[in-house]
Order: structure tokens, then sequence, then C-alpha cells
């Protein structure tokens, strides 16, 4: 039996989709009301006798897999390893190359992971954090939108976070590789965010992996700071605002497109919540090929200086 087919046999695919939405029994089958689009009364079936749903109103359907992998909106891969987690089914061993990633990407995740936490209550609770309350507030953003997204704050220092971690048990080798900290030549390390607003970037999945970071003093530069190139991190993978847009995007039908952070914490915050921003301006093929798993309509909303113009059109470049 393949890997695929035993999940199948273990896990229940009405229990599962059960998870999801609410289902009634009808006959020997269950029906509901559609998760991929917006419908009154339901024409979304499960048959549990050949593991498959279908919609009626909509016309999707398929197995446990493609359900996984329309209602999490990740890839086959990544709904694979859960479903067999959820089934107690073990994929094949990793090598010992692939587990030894496999413990440093947790480690590196763990890292981002204790950094959001810390940032975040320094930006609800510090008093160093004053300024940038009041920035937030200035620009608009309220209690609700900060905890969403997990806005933090990093202390005006050069090694609060270092401290911090390596408290935690953390190696500094781990942190450097987890882009927190920058080491300079003659292997000394320092904090790479400092004064800024810390906006964490998370994956597909909801973990966050990176950090955009802007500043608060009017002169200090660059304005926006992301988190360098790691094993976690892919600027051209990850879209910031996928995880709490992929819901209104598949509702919406559609995926608006926007440049910056604030662009779409404000709009999201105003229930404008179908919107996302590349971590730069051009937009790859990666990106939209994760916002096709949801919807075939773009929506480019970028700004209308040369840079962002310039991004636009490479964008549409690449949808075409
Ligand atoms: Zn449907």
């Amino acid at each position: 039996m393949s890997v695929v087919d035993d999940i199948k046999d273990k896990l229940d695919i009405s229990d599962y989709i059960r998870r999801h939405i609410q289902l009634q029994k009808a006959g020997r089958n269950f029906r509901g009301l559609c998760p991929f689009h917006t419908e009154k009364t339901p024409s979304f079936f499960v048959f549990p006798d050949n593991g498959r749903w279908h919609c009626f109103g909509c016309g999707k359907g398929g197995d446990i897999f493609t359900f996984a992998m329309e209602v999490e909106g990740v890839d086959f891969h990544t709904a694979l390893e859960d479903l067999a987690a959820q089934a107690g089914v073990i994929l094949q061993p990793l090598s010992p190359a692939q587990k030894q990633q496999e413990s440093e990407a947790e480690r590196l995740r763990s890292i981002i992971q204790e950094a959001v936490h810390y940032y975040h209550t320094l930006l609800r609770t510090a008093p160093q954090a004053c300024h940038a309350r009041a920035y937030l507030k200035e620009r608009g953003m309220n209690a609700d939108c900060i905890e969403t997204f997990q806005l933090g704050y990093s202390l005006e220092s050069w090694d609060a976070l270092r401290t911090h971690l390596l408290g935690k048990g953390f190696s500094v080798e781990d942190l450097v590789k987890s882009g927190m900290l920058v080491q300079r030549d003659d292997q000394r390390t320092y904090d790479r965010f400092r004064d800024r607003i810390m906006i964490p970037i998370l994956d597909r999945k909801g973990n966050p992996i990176a950090f955009g970071g802007r500043v608060l003093q009017p002169e200090a530069q660059p304005k926006y700071m992301n988190s360098p190139q790691s094993p976690l991190f892919d600027k051209s993978q990850v879209l910031f605002g996928y995880h709490q847009a992929n819901q209104a995007i598949r509702q919406e039908d559609s995926a608006i497109i926007v440049e910056g952070y604030m662009d779409v914490m404000i709009p999201h915050q105003a229930g404008f919540k179908n919107v996302v921003a590349p971590m730069g301006t051009a937009l790859t093929e990666a990106h939209l090929k994760q916002l096709q798993r949801l919807t075939q309509r773009f929506i480019l909303a970028m700004d209308a200086d040369s840079a962002g113009i310039h991004g636009t059109i490479q964008g549409l470049e690449t949808a075409r």
C-alpha cells in the first residue's frame, strides 16, 4: 500500500473535514456549507464510502489531500506531512544529512518564535516602546491589528535580544544563521534590529520565519530592513500577509497585491483581508503560483513611483 493510500485508510475524511466546517448527515453522506465559495444552502458533499468530497455549487472536489491543500493553502508535500502525522503514518526515514537540516530548521524556527514573543511583549508593555506605540497609533493601527500581526518592538540596544536568546539556551551560531544577529569580521556579534517596529513574516502555515523592521527615527536608514535570506526565509517565495489573507482571498476570489507591510495591515483592519505584499517590489513566479491555488484574479495596487510601476510591469509579465 502506498503512503497516500495508507493515510486515506487511517483517516476518516468526514471527521477531518468536520474540523473545518459543520456537516450534517445526508443518507450515507454528509453535506455542509462549502468553504470555497459563499453560499446559503449547502451544496458541499462528503462521501465517506469512497473518501471523496464534491461541491455542486463551485464544482471543486477531490480527496482528503486536495481538501487539505485547498483549505490550508499548502502544497502536496506539506499536506502529506500534516496528514501523515495525524494518521500516525511514518514517511520514509530521513537521511542523516536531512535530519541535521531538519533539526537546524527546527532550532531556527524556535529562535524566531521566541524573538516574536520577546518583541511583542516589549511593544505592549515596555516604557522604552512608548514612541513605537505612539507611531502605530498615529498610523491608525488598532490593538487588534497589532495582535493579528504580532507586531513588536526592538530596543535601542546592541545586545538586548542577544542576551535574551542566549539566556534561553540558543547558540550564537544559530542566532547568526537565523538572521537575528550580525557577525562582524572579528567574529563579534550584535543585534541586527535596533529601535524598530518589528513585523513578523510568516510562512504559509503561520510559523514566523523572519522579520521586517521599520525605523522610528526619521533620519535612520534604511526605512525598512528585512531579515537576510536564511535556511527558513527565501524572499522570492514568501508573501507578507499570506497566512492572514488566504481564507479571504478564496472567499473574495481575488487577491490584492500591494507593496509594503502597512499597505497590507491597514486595509486588513478595515476589513479588506485579501491583501498580500511581496518582500521588495517584484513579484516572482513562486508568489503567483502560491496565489493561483486560491484565485485567478489579481489586483495589483502598487505605489505610483517609478520603482512601484517597474514592479507592477514585472509582475504582469510574470502573471501572463
Ligand atoms: Zn463550493
